[in-house]
């Protein structure tokens, strides 16, 4: 067993990351803006319900605006779409994260990419994605931002390490991978067809599991000393990874619940905050 391996406190992070937007927030309101963060959710899927609920409130505590558009389940993409180009065209509106998934008849690509790259603060449009890939300075997706917080927390290092990323989602597994990269890991992507999976997991300084089963990762699989960052969240709690196991091996790791989770909404606040800002200075450039 490694010795006292670090527990990755999520909630911590995330309190501090909220205690310094809560600062920026009321400069913010000295200038008469308040963040407002547009949550657009279609149809009744109970737990995009549960997650829209969560941002929202989340928002209310730290004194900014959510506003939750919910759509009937028929809606189509045309209509969905004109709702997006509204919310762009608002000014009182800083971010907008359209709830996946949407219904299988809409088109959810056509839909993210609707959204303006200023508001995109959940990194899901095409460009916005690219601008992560190149390092510019779009906001990238919240978890993959939210496991780089995480590790920057703790001032764990990544130049050089070998992160091995399990999932190749385009809201996880691949905007994680290049945010690694950006900052110098050697990166391996895994996903389903991945061959010998173990044992590439095996030569990994940092683990990623973002694969969506329940206690995918098992504890012979980590180098003695890994770091890892659980972003799985299934049923009951559980993360993709074999925690118990796990913990006997890695240096530091991220439990589930309360690690990657809570800074994902942290670092949607965070993008919003700072969407908010830009518009902000943007008007006093202008006027
Ligand atoms: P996803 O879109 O279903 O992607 C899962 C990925 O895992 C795919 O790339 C898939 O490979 C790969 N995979 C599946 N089975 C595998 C196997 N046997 N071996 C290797 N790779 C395998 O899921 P996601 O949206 O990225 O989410 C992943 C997990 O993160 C879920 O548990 C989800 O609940 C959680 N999540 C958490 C947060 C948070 O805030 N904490 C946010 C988003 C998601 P293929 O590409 O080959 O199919």
């Amino acid at each position: 067993m490694t010795t006292n391996p670090i527990i990755l406190d999520g909630a911590r992070v995330a309190d501090t990351i909220k205690e310094q937007l809560a600062q920026r927030v009321l400069r913010l309101a000295e200038r008469q803006v308040v963040p407002c963060l547009a949550t657009v959710l279609v149809g009744d899927d109970p737990a995009s319900e549960t997650y829209v609920r969560m941002k929202g409130s989340a928002c209310k505590r730290l004194g900014m605006v959510s506003r939750r558009i919910h759509l009937d389940r028929e809606t189509s993409t045309e209509q969905l779409l004109d709702v997006i180009r509204q919310l762009n065209e608002d000014p009182l509106v800083h971010g907008i994260l359209l709830q996946h998934p949407v219904p299988p008849h809409i088109d959810e690509r056509a839909a993210f990419d609707a959204i303006s790259l200023e508001k995109d603060v959940d990194g899901v449009t095409t460009l916005g994605f690219a601008q992560t890939a190149f390092g510019f300075g779009a906001f990238p997706s919240c978890t993959p931002a939210a496991i780089m917080a995480i590790l920057d927390a703790y001032q764990l290092p990544i130049e050089g390490k070998h992160a091995v990323v399990i999932g190749r989602s385009p809201i996880l597994g691949k905007p994680v991978s290049l945010l690694l990269l950006n900052r110098n890991a050697t990166v391996t992507i895994c996903h389903s067809k991945t061959q010998e999976l173990a044992s590439i997991v095996r030569s990994a300084d940092i683990v990623v599991a973002a694969v969506g089963r329940p206690r995918f990762v098992q504890g012979d699989w980590i180098k003695p000393g890994a770091v890892i960052l659980d972003a799985g969240y299934n049923k009951g709690n559980i993360g993709d990874v074999d925690y118990d196991a796990c913990l006997q091996r890695a240096s530091a790791i991220t439990p589930v619940p309360a690690g990657v989770g809570p800074v994902t909404i942290a670092m949607l606040l965070r993008h919003t905050v700072d969407a908010a800002e830009n518009a902000a200075s943007a008007q006093t450039i202008m006027a």
